[in-house]
């Protein structure tokens, strides 16, 4: 064989298997992560499992990471900021046995991800989030996915969004050291509100309900959230 040629073919097969890298199988990755990290886990609210199928996280993270959106951990997603582990929000989805006709409240919008995933399962959601780059980057996101479902504003969470309450359900994805009380009067009667309390380095998940007035609570697990930040402490990371 021509040296010439013999050079090319060693040149296309080297080459290969790294082009066949860079189309990333998005889907594949993601149907993999359902069985290996929610389905397997005892994760089996049919509603939720069907939006972490459908939803396209790697679009929720930054262009670099892409790649990592689905493995087993949280990601950086810029501003000091995380996107939780799959896991973890199949998990306080599930507990908030949400349904298409309930109002959803969410306390740290971030990426975006979550709202999407809530706006997949919920009637309506309403998402805060402090830091506005992340704000607007997750509301333009939300929009361009075409979630009407989800509004988005930038605020701080502690203080609830009065004008839409009360909530049939409300996450907060961010941790404060006690549950703030503005978001305790917003849950509607027999709501479900999942929050992680706690120090920067301890925090317990913590679910709450509401009946006859009365708030319940129990401890789901021990969890790792970015801190809740207030206005006044909006560079404190
Ligand atoms: N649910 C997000 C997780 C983001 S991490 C996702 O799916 O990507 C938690 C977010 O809470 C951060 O973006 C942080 O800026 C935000 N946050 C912290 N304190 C807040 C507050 N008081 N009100 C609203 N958002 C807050």
């Amino acid at each position: 064989m021509n040296k010439k040629i013999l050079i090319i073919i060693i040149f296309i097969s080297l080459f290969m298997p790294l082009t066949s890298v860079a189309q990333v199988d998005y889907k594949a990755l993601r149907n993999e992560m359902v069985r290996t990290q929610i389905i397997q886990r005892r994760i089996s609210d049919r509603a939720v499992i069907a939006a972490i199928r459908k939803v396209e996280r790697h679009l929720f993270v930054p262009e670099n990471v892409m790649c990592l959106a689905y493995n087993d951990h949280p990601l950086s997603i810029g501003e000091g900021q995380t996107i939780s582990q799959p896991y973890i929000v199949a998990l306080m989805s599930e507990l908030l046995e949400l349904n298409k006709n309930m109002k959803v409240l969410e306390i740290g919008t971030g990426s975006g991800y979550q709202a999407a995933i809530l706006g997949e399962i919920a009637g309506e959601v309403y998402s805060i989030e402090i830091v506005e780059p992340l704000a607007v980057r997750s509301s333009q996101l939300i929009n361009r996915l075409g979630y009407t479902n989800v509004y988005c504003k930038t605020g701080d969470g502690y203080l609830g969004w009065k004008e839409h309450a009360p909530f049939d359900a409300i996450i907060v994805t961010c941790a404060p050291s006690e549950i703030p009380g503005p978001l305790k009067e917003q849950l509607s009667e027999g709501g479900r509100m999942i929050i992680p309390v706690g120090g920067q380095f301890v925090q317990e998940l913590v679910l709450l309900t509401k009946r006859n007035g009365k708030i319940k609570q129990r401890s789901v697990a021990s969890v790792l959230f970015v801190p809740m930040l207030r206005d006044d402490r909006r560079r404190y990371q």
